[in-house]
């Protein structure tokens, strides 16, 4: 790759790499191309190339990366998986999500879930190499987007203010009815199967008294709202899920009321994060790469640009910035794959994850409004695909959670801390046994 590798790669990593590299050059990028400039509508019907990049990805194995191996998933090294994850942000932001949400609920159930609930779903979802399962993640609501971030905090007061939740549960017998609304955002929810939903608890007093289910999306009483049409990520199409008393059996439910599921919120932020950042990082270098490429054929004042000091110094301080993202997303993301998922300990840290995913996504827009400008007029134009990649770059700054609502956290968590443990690990290792 053209980037330098500062970990040293074995065979097998770089093997890898480019297998996922080929699968983004040969299979997303046209694919999102494609899908970029069809209506919304269009997407999400069965023959459109959305689901042609599933059937492909799934027959790779992508979507198995963050299940231990001893679990059915692929036997990956936290770096391996990092790697992948940042050749899909390459490929297209919009397809990395679609396959990272698809995860969520499927990954959840087999990590945090009851035994009866790996069997009837996280198996047949792992088998799958048709793209027959598609999850996605419903967490934002119409009053709860930032919200759902700030309802982390144990001060109970301030949570407090944010009021009822949308979707809320309430057990009746050993089935739990689910109703409410999820936000438009929803990513892959006009095309999936599952949800990997939170729910408030129809008495409970925050939004943290709360419980993360499985909701298959053709069950009596789930309808779907019409796809999103969108500025950026118009390659994975968003939209609403309503809940009409819906009923889910008791195995369905991954992670009960009660003490873990904050944490559980906690560490699969944690995840989602370094999915995010390792995207950024792919998204940013696929920007600077058009940059350079173009930057080295477009003649200006007699010579190529690159030849323009100011042009260089630009490619030179988007490459720096890629490198040092990419360092210490990867390093988080490494560390926090051990944690949760190879070590099983569910107790990384979530400041260090949100400054990887709040630093990547800064700088994948510095880089790609930086690289759109390289290619003045032209950057502009829909014959090249920087404008694409800025436009997603700017719907980065949105997707799961704010830049400013995460930088806001973070700096909750520093100020509140930075000397101490954020977690009392003695009772979640108990809460695991
Ligand atoms: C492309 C895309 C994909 C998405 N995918 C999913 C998905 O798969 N599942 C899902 O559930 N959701 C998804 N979302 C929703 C996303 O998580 C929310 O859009 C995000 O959390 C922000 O919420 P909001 O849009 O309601 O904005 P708001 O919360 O209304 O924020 C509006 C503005 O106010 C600021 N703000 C809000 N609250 C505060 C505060 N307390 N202090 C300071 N500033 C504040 C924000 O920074 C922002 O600038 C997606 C969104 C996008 C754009």
């Amino acid at each position: 790759m053209k980037f330098l590798d500062l970990d040293e790669l074995s065979d097998e990593d770089k093997l890898l790499k480019e297998e996922v590299h080929r699968f983004a050059v040969e299979v997303m990028r046209p694919a999102s191309i494609e899908l970029d400039r069809m209506e919304p509508e269009e997407r999400v019907k069965p023959n459109s190339p959305y689901f042609r990049v599933f059937r492909e990805m799934k027959k790779l194995g992508y979507h198995k990366i963050t299940i231990p191996a001893e679990m059915g998933g692929v036997d990956l090294t936290p770096l391996q998986r990092y790697m992948i994850m940042e050749e899909l942000g390459w490929g297209s932001l919009g397809l990395a999500t679609a396959i990272g949400v698809d995860q969520i609920p499927f990954a959840c159930a087999a990590l945090f879930g009851p035994p009866e609930l790996y069997e009837e779903l996280v198996v047949p979802w792992l088998e799958d190499d048709k793209g027959k399962y598609h999850g996605c993640w419903g967490v934002t609501e119409p009053e709860h987007g930032s919200d759902y971030l700030i309802a982390l905090r144990e001060d109970e007061e301030l949570v407090r203010k944010f009021g009822k939740g949308n979707v809320v549960a309430e057990k009746d017998g050993d089935e739990w009815i689910i109703s409410g609304q999820k936000s438009a955002w929803v990513s892959s929810a006009p095309v999936a199967t599952h949800c990997g939903l939170h729910a408030q608890l129809k008495d409970g007093k925050t939004l943290l008294d709360g419980l993360f289910c499985i909701v298959p999306l053709d069950a009596d009483g789930v309808r779907k709202g019409r796809p999103a049409d969108m500025l950026g990520m118009r390659d994975d199409p968003q939209g609403e899920l309503f809940f009409d008393g819906v009923r889910i059996p008791e195995s369905h439910v991954v992670v009960a009321p009660g003490f873990f599921y904050g944490v559980f919120l906690d560490q699969l932020l944690c995840l989602t994060s370094c999915g995010m950042g390792a995207f950024a990082v792919g998204l940013a270098r696929a920007a600077f790469e058009e940059a350079l490429s173009y930057a080295r054929e477009r003649v200006q004042g007699g010579v190529p640009l690159v030849r323009h000091k100011n042009i260089k110094l630009k490619l030179y301080e988007m490459f720096e910035k890629i490198e040092t993202a990419r360092y210490y997303v990867r390093k988080v993301t490494e560390y926090t794959h051990r944690r949760i998922i190879d070590e099983r300990t569910a107790d990384a840290s979530p400041r260090h994850a949100r400054a990887a995913q709040i630093y990547a996504k800064r700088i994948a827009f510095e880089v790609a409004n930086d690289a759109l400008q390289i290619f003045g007029a032209s950057g502009l134009s829909r014959e090249f695909i920087i404008e694409k990649l800025f436009r997603d770059a700017r719907a980065l700054q949105i997707e799961d959670g704010t830049v400013e609502v995460l930088s806001l956290e973070a700096g909750e968590d520093v100020v509140e801390n930075y000397e101490k443990d954020y977690y009392d690990v003695e009772k979640i290792s108990k809460w695991y046994d």
